[in-house]
């Protein structure tokens, strides 16, 4: 399936930590990688990484590595028994300066200021919003509530309040110690989580950038989970390179369901605004203990596809589940049979809008062009990957092949929808470049001879200064 255009990014875990099994799921079609902070310690990760490399290796295909922060996840303590079974109606006490372990009447809180950002009243939402509490009251340190909504609840579990409103930071200092780790393997994107502002995805960028003490510049994804992040949504995109619907806890925020309606915004305004979607959580949630997935599962992947997602993501379903690899053929399946069975049209103003920047205008004329040739693919030749972004944010039939001589710049294409980011050395002036580029497309078998294919390309391709050249070529 060399023509499939969305991404896949898979999660990491015990279910995926065998080189081998790793190596088969790159080949089955993982684009890029999630290294969950939340969990393991530095060293895992260092080591996860290196794997990684070495699995994409053997694999011969390029893919990303992005970590994931754990932020401010609000959680309760331990259990005495490693977790109760709470009754509905029952009362139960979550206390901040409880130290002993937890029981069946109560449990201490990770979190020390919950008391003091929490009134009588509020909903309380634990362990991804199954299990539903009410605050009674609050006296000094301890929240009394009652439990609307029974079940299991065990160690260290999330909590979230019912349409937003708790202040911790977006980033921890374990994020900045996880930031310095994932700067020394060249973490391909940071995402950053539960960022509530534009600032915090900023204040990240600037750590990052200050940890990589060799110029390392990842990409920034804002992870929108937060019902404070929704009406700052514009601003906290601008400040990122790309956005994640991360749809597990923005659900339990902002309820189930709003959260269709938000994706296909959030999907629409990454578009439009040059920055990366990724679509996340419970798409294929049912793989993690079955072969294959449901029928609603199948169209929650075409969907998020539909509306234009770079990116569909996995996380239990590869990183605990019984059948990673099934898991990653059966997303790639149904990316690529959605793919080819829509009319992706040309946006309908698209003549209409206006690219002002020399290099950006090329690409648009590029991907104009390549578009009404039906041309058999567009390639870019490209120093920052910029001219590749730009191209990948319309929805076209045409593949188009990004060819950069950055590996650094190749992995971070790893995310674009419709870029195959390919790794070539096209440090010579512009004709030598063009022709050692058709060479290797030939060699790939990406065109054959008779093809037309648009290409574009700066004066001198090695040096700095932007795309400013058109080529239509039918290979001889
Ligand atoms: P998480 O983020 O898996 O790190 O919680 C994704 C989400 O909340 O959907
Ligand atoms: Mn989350």
């Amino acid at each position: 399936m060399t023509h499939r255009a969305t991404k896949i990014v898979a999660t990491l875990g015990p279910a995926s930590s065998d080189p081998a099994l790793l190596e088969q799921m790159i080949r089955a079609g993982v684009n890029v990688v999630r290294l969950n902070f939340s969990h393991g310690t530095a060293q895992d990760h260092i080591e996860r990484a290196h794997q990684v490399r070495e699995a994409a290796k053997r694999a011969g295909r390029e893919v990303g590595i992005m970590a994931d922060l754990q932020g401010p996840k609000i959680r309760v303590g331990k259990f005495t028994e490693g977790k109760v079974f709470l009754q509905s109606g029952q009362p139960f006490v979550l206390d901040a300066a409880r130290t002993e372990m937890g029981d069946i009447n109560g449990v201490g809180l990770d979190y020390k200021a919950l008391p003091r950002e929490v009134k009588e009243g509020d909903v309380l939402l634990l362990n991804d919003g199954l299990i539903v509490m009410t605050v009674i009251d609050v006296k000094g340190s301890a929240i009394h509530t009652t439990v609307k909504m029974g079940g299991e609840l065990s160690n260290n579990k999330g909590i979230n309040k019912q349409g937003g409103g708790l202040s911790a930071p977006a980033l921890t200092a374990k994020d900045m110690e996880d930031i310095r780790t994932a700067m020394s393997f060249h973490a391909d994107y940071v995402a950053v989580s539960f960022p509530k502002s534009a600032t915090d995805m900023e204040m990240a960028r600037q750590l990052c950038n200050v940890a990589a003490e060799d110029g390392h510049k990842p990409g920034m994804i804002a992870k929108i989970e937060r019902a404070e992040a929704i009406p700052h949504l514009e601003a906290i995109l601008l400040a990122s390179d790309g956005i994640m619907v991360a749809r597990g806890d923005l659900a339990v925020e902002v309820g189930n369901a709003a959260v269709p309606a938000l994706q296909k915004r959030m999907i629409t305004l990454a578009r439009e605004n040059d920055r990366v979607v990724i679509t996340a959580t419970q798409m294929m949630e049912s793989m993690i203990t079955n072969p294959v997935p449901t029928r609603a599962e199948v169209s929650d992947v075409a969907n998020a596809v539909l509306d234009g997602t770079d990116a569909v993501m996995l996380s239990a379903e590869t990183a605990s589940g019984k059948y990673p690899l099934e898991t990653v053929k059966e997303m790639a399946k149904i990316c690529y049979a959605v793919e080819g069975g829509t009319t992706f049209k040309m946006e309908a103003d698209f003549t209409g809008r206006t690219f002002r920047q020399i290099a950006h205008a090329v690409s648009m004329g590029a991907l104009f062009t390549a578009h009404h040739l039906g041309a058999k693919a567009i390639v870019a030749l490209t120093r920052s990957g910029f001219t590749a972004l730009w191209m990948s944010r319309h929805l076209i039939r045409v593949p188009i092949y990004a060819l950069t001589s950055s590996v650094a710049v190749q992995r971070k294409m790893t995310l674009y929808r419709n870029v195959h980011p390919l790794l070539i050395d096209v440090s010579v002036d512009r004709d030598a470049a063009l022709a050692r580029a058709e060479i290797d497309l030939k060699r790939r078998n990406i065109v054959a001879v008779g093809d037309v294919y648009a290409i574009t390309c700066g004066e001198s391709v090695g040096a700095p200064g932007g795309t400013n050249t058109l080529k239509i070529c039918q290979v001889q």
